[in-house]
C-alpha cells in the first residue's frame, strides 16, 4: 500500500531524531512512512547528494534536523564552520524540497539564536531584533536565515515551510563528547568518568549562575510530531518548557550529583566562560495551541538520561 505521507527526517540519528523515532515507533502510524537518515546517507552540505537523497525517497514531508550542533565551547572556537556548514545544509534541503514538491518542511531553530540584548521573556517575534551572543554568532545567523528562507519560499512560491524553536534539549542518544557537548551530557560524562576513576572532585565550568530552560528530547519529539501534522503557520513556534521551569547551572549540578549519588566535592571553575546569562523564552504560543501538554518533570527526565548513559556508555557518542 502506498503511504499517504512519506516523512524524511534529516539528522535522524542525533539526539532529537532518535527521540522522534522512539515516539513514532510507539505509535506505529499506518498512513505514514518515516525515514530517518544520517550523514552517511547523504552529506547535506553537498547539493548533488541532497538531490540524490530526495530522488530516492520522494518525501512528501520533511523534518529538517541535520545541523552542525555543539555546546558553548565548541561554538566559541568554530564560528565559521557553524555558519558555513549550517548555511549549506539549510540552503540545499529547502531548495530541493521546493524543487521536488515537498508539501511541508519543519526545520529547527534554537532559543540561543535570539538577540543577546533583549527584554524577557523572548518570543517568536523577536528573532531578528539585534545581534546574537558573540559566542555563537555563526550558528545563530545560519539558523536565523531559516526563518527568512521560510517566509521567502512562502511569499514567492506558496510553500509551507516553517520552523520550531526549542530551548536546550537533553536525553538519550545525546553527544557526550567533552569537547563538543552541551552542558547536560558534558556533566553526565564527567561525573561518570570521575566515579569510575574513584575521583573526589567534580569541576563544573563557569560560575554556575547562568539560567537555562531544558526540554526532555522525548517531550520535544511529541511536540515536533504535532507540529508536522497540525501546525499550519509559516511563522515559527517556540517549543520550550514553562518559564517557571528555568534552572541555574548550579541547580542542574546539584540534581546530577543526586542522580549519581556523588559524595565528593563540587568546584566551579570561574576562569571558564559562562556564555549567555539567560535566554528565558515564553511558550505562550504553544500553550495557546496545547494548553494541557504535560512536560516530563526535570528530575525524572534527568534520571532517565543518566540511567540511559550508564547502560549504553559503550555505544554512546563519547
Ligand atoms: P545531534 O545529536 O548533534 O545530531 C545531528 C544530526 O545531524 C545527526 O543525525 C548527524 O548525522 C546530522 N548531520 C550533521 N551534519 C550533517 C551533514 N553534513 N549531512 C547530513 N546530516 C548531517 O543534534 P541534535 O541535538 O539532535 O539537534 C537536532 C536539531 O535541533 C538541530 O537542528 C539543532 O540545531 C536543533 N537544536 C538542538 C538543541 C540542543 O540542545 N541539542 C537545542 C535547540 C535546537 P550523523 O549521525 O551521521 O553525524
Ligand atoms: P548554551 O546553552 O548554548 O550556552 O550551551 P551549553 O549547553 O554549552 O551550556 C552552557 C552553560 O553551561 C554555560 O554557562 C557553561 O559555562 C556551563 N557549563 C558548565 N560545564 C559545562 C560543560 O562541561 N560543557 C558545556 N558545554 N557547558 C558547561
Amino acid at each position: 500500500m502506498a503511504h499517504e505521507k512519506v516523512i524524511l527526517v534529516t539528522g535522524g540519528t542525533g539526539l532529537v531524531g532518535n527521540a522522534i523515532k522512539t515516539v513514532i515507533e510507539s505509535e506505529n502510524p499506518k498512513d505514514e512512512k518515516w525515514i530517518f537518515i544520517s550523514s552517511k546517507d547523504a552529506d547535506l552540505c553537498n547539493l548533488e547528494d541532497t538531490k540524490r537523497l530526495f530522488a530516492k525517497h520522494q518525501p512528501t514531508h520533511v523534518i529538517h534536523l541535520a545541523a552542525m550542533v555543539g555546546g558553548l565551547f565548541h561554538n566559541m572556537s568554530h564560528n565559521l564552520d557553524f555558519l558555513r556548514r549550517n548555511l549549506h545544509m539549510n540552503d540545499n534541503v529547502l531548495q530541493v524540497s521546493y524543487e521536488t514538491g515537498v508539501k511541508k518542511v519543519v526545520s529547527c531553530l534554537s532559543t540561543c539564536i535570539f538577540p543577546d540584548k533583549t527584554t524577557y521573556p523572548i518570543d517568536e517575534t523577536m528573532i531578528h531584533n539585534g545581534p546574537p551572543h558573540p559566542s555563537n554568532f555563526g550558528y545563530s545567523y545560519a539558523k536565523r536565515l531559516i526563518d527568512v528562507y521560510n517566509h521567502a519560499y512562502h511569499e514567492q512560491h506558496g510553500c509551507t515551510f516553517t520552523a520550531v524553536v526549542p530551548c536546550n534539549v537533553f536525553g538519550p542518544h545525546d553527544n557526550f563528547n567533552l569537547e563538543s557537548s552541551h552542558v547536560i551530557p558534558g556533566l553526565i560524562r564527567k561525573l561518570y568518568d570521575i566515579i569510575q576513576q574513584g575521583g573526589d572532585t567534580f569541576v563544573v565550568m563557569g560560575t554556575g549562575k547562568p539560567l537555562r530552560q531544558f526540554i526532555y528530547s522525548l517531550d520535544l519529539a511529541k511536540l515536533f510530531v504535532w507540529v508536522l501534522r497540525e501546525y499550519k503557520e509559516v511563522d515559527s513556534i517556540i517549543l520550550s518548557v514553562d518559564e517557571a521551569a528555568e534552572v541555574s547551572i548550579k541547580d542542574l549540578t546539584e540534581e546530577l550529583v543526586k542522580a549519581f549519588d556523588f559524595k565528593g566535592k563540587v568546584v566551579f571553575d570561574t576562569t571558564k566562560a559562562d556564555g549567555q546569562f539567560k535566554k528565558t523564552a515564553s511558550n505562550a504560543k504553544l500553550r495557546k495551541y496545547l494548553p494541557d501538554f504535560q512536560f516530563t518533570p526535570f528530575q525524572q527526565a534527568l534520571k532517565e538520561t543518566v540511567d540511559w548513559y550508564k547502560k549504553y556508555h559503550d555505544i554512546a557518542r563519547n
